[in-house]
């Protein structure tokens, strides 16, 4: 059983900023990487956004860069997965791994969320490479090219009215006849000339040439009909699902499954804390993600300091009592 001050979960951006702030406090902390260091990152070509990289950043040297960061501080990394943990005891708190056994005085989540796929030929095949999750990161790739976004959401008319800021024509493609969106972003989405619909379709086939996406397979479910649609881009936003469900019970959530967390970025048990996209659903942005894993690592500092000082209280306190006896 190895005894650690903080034990952080998951490597993306908020995990190993959270790294650098609680181990150059001189706490002693051990990050548990997950399957991939960086998480969403490690699959994102190019960062164009992160401050500090003028010319952009491919996402495994960013992750690869705030490691290293973290390290210099002294932090740990421990790349490995969690199984198990016993978060209803309070402080230290049980955390299991596939190698390890670890009693943390303070845990921080920072898991993530990972973007749905949509399981069909040729999507993993062409991540990177005409597919993406991710507007703002690659947007700019598709300067006057046509792409499709799949979803009908909020996300998905978010990101396409985005993305006419590059490309030639984005059409939309949703499963249903009717929008999921808001009013307000579909209306402006109806309004941009650039934006296209095509309803009660799906995509069954992502297909390329050079490495590079050409076409895709849709089909319509009320019909049965399929058409091959020559297009450049994949964006994809079917909504996201944030890796809370290891937890169970333990850790409050929305009715989405995203961690609650107060202004503090205090789940509901105190002694851990969450940041990034755990429980943000809203701006899922590497920097945003990193600034909310410094703020769980302050708070998580100033909780340990606080309770170490009751801690010392008490104790004077019982001493002051036994040499009254
Ligand atoms: P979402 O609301 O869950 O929408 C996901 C969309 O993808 C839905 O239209 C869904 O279709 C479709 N979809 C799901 N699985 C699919 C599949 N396998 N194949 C094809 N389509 C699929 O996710 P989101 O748009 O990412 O939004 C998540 C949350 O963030 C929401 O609460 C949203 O309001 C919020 N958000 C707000 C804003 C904003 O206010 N500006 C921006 C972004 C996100 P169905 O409609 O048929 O289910």
């Amino acid at each position: 059983m190895r005894k650690v001050r903080v034990l952080i979960i998951g490597s993306g951006p908020a995990g190993l900023t959270a790294a650098i702030y609680t181990a150059r406090a001189q706490l002693s902390t051990v990050v548990i990487t997950g399957t991939q260091l960086g998480g969403q990152i490690a699959t994102t070509h190019d960062v164009d956004n992160f401050p500090g990289f003028p010319e952009g950043i491919t996402g495994p040297e960013l992750a690869e860069r705030i490691r290293a960061q973290a390290e210099r501080f002294g932090a740990e990394f421990d790349y490995d997965i969690v199984t198990a943990m016993d978060f209803t005891k309070g402080s230290p708190f049980y955390v299991k791994t596939q190698n390890e056994e670890y009693m943390a005085d303070a845990v921080i989540v920072t898991i993530g969320a990972n973007p749905r796929k949509l399981h069909i030929p040729g999507e993993d095949q062409f991540i990177g490479r005409g597919v993406s999750w991710c507007a703002t990161c690659d947007g700019f790739f598709f300067r006057g090219k046509d792409i499709i976004v799949v979803g009908g959401g909020d996300s998905a008319l978010q990101e396409a009215i985005f993305l006419t800021k590059f490309a030639n024509s984005v059409t939309v493609v949703h499963r249903r006849n009717e929008l999921r969106a808001s009013v307000a972003l579909q209306t402006r989405a109806f309004q941009n000339d650039r934006i296209k619909f095509i309803y009660d379709t799906v995509v069954d086939e992502i297909k390329g040439a050079d490495g590079r996406v050409t076409n895709v397979t849709l089909r319509n479910v009320q019909t049965g009909a399929t058409e091959d649609k020559l297009i450049d881009g994949v964006f994809i936003f079917a909504g996201y699902d944030p890796n809370s469900g290891i937890f169970g019970t333990q850790l409050k959530t929305d009715d989405l499954g995203y961690l609650i967390v107060d202004d503090f970025m205090r789940t509901s048990v105190e002694g851990v804390f969450a940041g990034g996209e755990i429980h943000d659903n809203y701006f899922r942005q590497a920097i945003t993600a990193s600034g909310q894993g410094a703020s769980a690592a302050l708070a998580t500092v100033n909780w340990l300091g606080e309770r170490e000082r009751d801690l010392q209280d008490l104790s004077t306190e019982a001493q002051v009592a036994t040499s009254g006896d």
